[in-house]
């Protein structure tokens, strides 16, 4: 009877460890990460971004998502025409919401103050090479380029300063981007430990 109990116990543990270790081996995270370029003007001049708060430190950029929105887009290393993309679905609107700017229709807001449609200034936007009228709600897509601009300058002006808006998205997707995020996943032990449930 006792003999019986432990073999079944064994048994039982022999399987959850064959079951746990075939889950450690098949966990293959799949890996969102691309880039996007984008400049903003306002009133004629661009927007710099120096301050570092802009910029996410490379340790937020894990395979574990903690649901924490600012791991899903975000910019590295004080590089400020280059959008860092972690997850599926992410739009302009949360690129800008994740630096505490807002931009939309008739409205850009920075940190510092909400420059709203007056006297002839106006919100436009330039994607891929084409005016559309808002850009909130479109999900980023790889290699875009975006410029943002507020003022009263005309369409020839906008379209010089789309031109000069960084083609460098597609060099970031093909190197491993290891300054910035890792193209190749991190799946460390402690990775694998976690997807054995999931
Ligand atoms: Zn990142
Ligand atoms: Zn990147």
């Amino acid at each position: 009877m006792r003999r019986a109990l432990i073999g079944g116990a064994v048994g039982l543990l022999a399987g959850f460890l064959t079951f746990a270790g075939i889950r450690m081996l098949l966990y293959q995270p799949t890996v969102t990460h691309y880039h996007a370029n984008f400049a903003l003007y306002i009133e004629g001049r661009r927007e710099t971004f120096d301050d570092f708060t802009f910029y996410e430190e490379t340790v937020a950029c894990s395979v574990d998502d903690s649901g924490d929105p600012h791991q899903r887009v975000h910019m590295h290393e004080r590089e400020s025409e280059i959008v860092h993309v972690h997850d599926s679905l992410v739009t302009w609107g949360q690129f800008f919401d994740n630096i505490g700017f807002s931009v939309g229709d008739k409205h850009l807001k920075t940190r510092e103050r909400v420059y709203a449609e007056n006297n002839g200034q106006r919100v436009r936007f330039i994607l891929n090479g084409a005016e559309v009228d808002e850009i909130a709600e479109r999900v980023i897509g790889g290699r875009d380029r975006l410029l943002v601009d507020y003022g009263s300058d005309g369409s020839d002006i906008l379209m010089e300063r789309f031109a000069a808006v960084a083609h460098s998205a597609a060099d970031y997707d093909a190197r491993d981007d290891p300054m910035s995020c890792s193209g190749a996943p991190k799946t460390g032990l402690s990775d694998r430990l976690k997807h054995i449930f999931r």
